[in-house]
């Protein structure tokens, strides 16, 4: 796996594809800047070393050349975070950008127009590809976000470097993450999988349970599971094509001595709203008219054993409805007891954008050992398959 300590970049132009797709206000002010955050390390590495830097990104999903996807809107919150003044070029290919880039000295930062502005780079056209090509010595993909396409940027412009590329720290720190968790594990592994369907994380499940020594199920997705036990779950979130698969999946962890962990009582509510009325009930006694929408404290004190005896932790999907606040409990209980087992030195990955999200709000961030930047990059990993801006580089 090549990285940024397999180069010397001095006097060398580093071409970047960054994952910068933040979040802008309606003044076009970047509102959270994680993701250039995240890039950090890479770009000042290369500056360090005597180099300069070409950053190419998306942002958003424009169907033309429009304004409010410029990413000339977030030059300051970039020059900010690096704390080097960034140039800024209206356009990602062609006679312009090529002199900006001819113009660039050691130590300078260029950013590039938003490569969406042309479809040639979602299409993942070849001669897009090697228009982008020309404007560095050295292509570094630095983006997790967008891994798992096979954009002009990402992934068909390696092939013009054919010894000069490698993975940036971002995107070198995000796999060994994931390959920390599943293949190079300290045991017992633990995967708590929630969110809303079975049928968004059945891969991931299916990949995992070989893997793993525990599966913890929370969010919407139980009640498909405890359906098929015979449960009864009211008006619950359920995927009646899925319940043979969940019987599926409960043998399969069988055979792999994979223990499967359901919750066992439900915050139930009698609307999908934040001033229903509530209470706790055994999760396969969900009476009619009333729907789970978080685990109860049974479950999380159960859970809470689980996590305490494993060493290694992955997170993906949270416990109940976690954006109502009568329905975080769950989510905040599981959360506290992944950061009361990281400070007792377990590794612990979170991934997936909502529980990102989760994990942001209530202030766990600092107190796992790795939040992943990817969402869909990192379900595909867990899934299984390659990534093809994982695969281009390591060709
Ligand atoms: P996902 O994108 O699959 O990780 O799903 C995340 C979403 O699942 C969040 O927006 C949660 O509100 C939702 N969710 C979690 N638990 C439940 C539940 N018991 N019923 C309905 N939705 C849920």
């Amino acid at each position: 796996m090549k990285t940024l300590n397999d180069f010397n970049f001095e006097n060398k132009k580093a071409l970047i594809r960054v994952d910068f797709n933040v979040p802008l206000n309606d003044a076009f002010e970047v509102t959270d800047n994680t993701r250039i955050q995240a890039a950090k390390p890479t770009i000042i590495k290369i500056l360090e070393d005597g180099g300069s830097c070409i950053l190419m990104s998306h942002l958003g999903r424009p169907k033309a050349k429009e304004d409010n996807f410029s990413l000339r809107h977030i030059v300051s919150s970039v020059t900010e975070v690096l704390g080097v003044q960034v140039k800024f070029v209206d356009d990602c290919i062609g006679s312009t950008v090529e002199e900006a880039v001819a113009n660039l000295k050691s130590g300078e930062v260029l950013l590039l127009e938003n490569l969406r502005f042309y479809p040639e780079e979602k299409a993942g056209d070849v001669a897009f590809a090697e228009q982008l090509s020309k404007l560095g010595d050295v292509y570094v993909n630095d983006a997790f976000g967008t891994a798992h396409r096979a954009h002009a940027s990402t992934a068909i412009i390696a092939q013009f470097f054919p010894e000069n590329k490698c993975f940036g720290n971002l995107l070198a720190t995000e796999i060994e993450s994931i390959d920390k968790v599943l293949n190079n594990s300290e045991k017992p592994v633990t995967a708590i999988l929630g969110g809303a369907k079975v049928s968004s994380k059945i891969g991931v499940i299916e990949n995992i349970i070989e893997k793993v020594d525990h599966i913890i199920v929370g969010g919407g997705m139980t009640f498909t599971f405890i359906k098929a036990l015979g449960g009864t779950i009211g008006n619950s979130l359920v995927e009646d094509d899925k319940l043979v698969l969940a019987l599926e999946i409960l043998a399969k962890a069988k055979e792999n001595n994979t223990e499967i962990h359901l919750p066992v009582d439900a915050i139930i509510a009698d609307a999908f709203s934040s001033d229903a009325n509530t209470q706790v009930v055994d999760t396969n006694e969900i009476p009619d008219g009333w729907m789970g929408l978080d685990c109860g404290p049974k479950t999380v004190e159960k859970f809470a054993e689980v996590i305490a005896k494993s060493k290694t932790i992955l997170w993906n999907g949270p416990l109940g409805v976690f954006e109502m606040e009568k329905f975080a409990q769950g989510t905040i209980g599981l959360g506290n007891a992944i950061a009361e087992a990281t400070k007792n030195g377990v590794f612990s990955l979170v991934g997936g954008g909502d529980s990102v999200a989760a994990v942001k709000q209530f202030g766990f961030a600092d107190k796992v050992s790795y939040v992943s930047t990817g969402g869909g990059a990192m379900l595909e990993m867990l899934e299984g398959k390659t990534l093809p801006g994982i695969e281009a580089i390591l060709k």
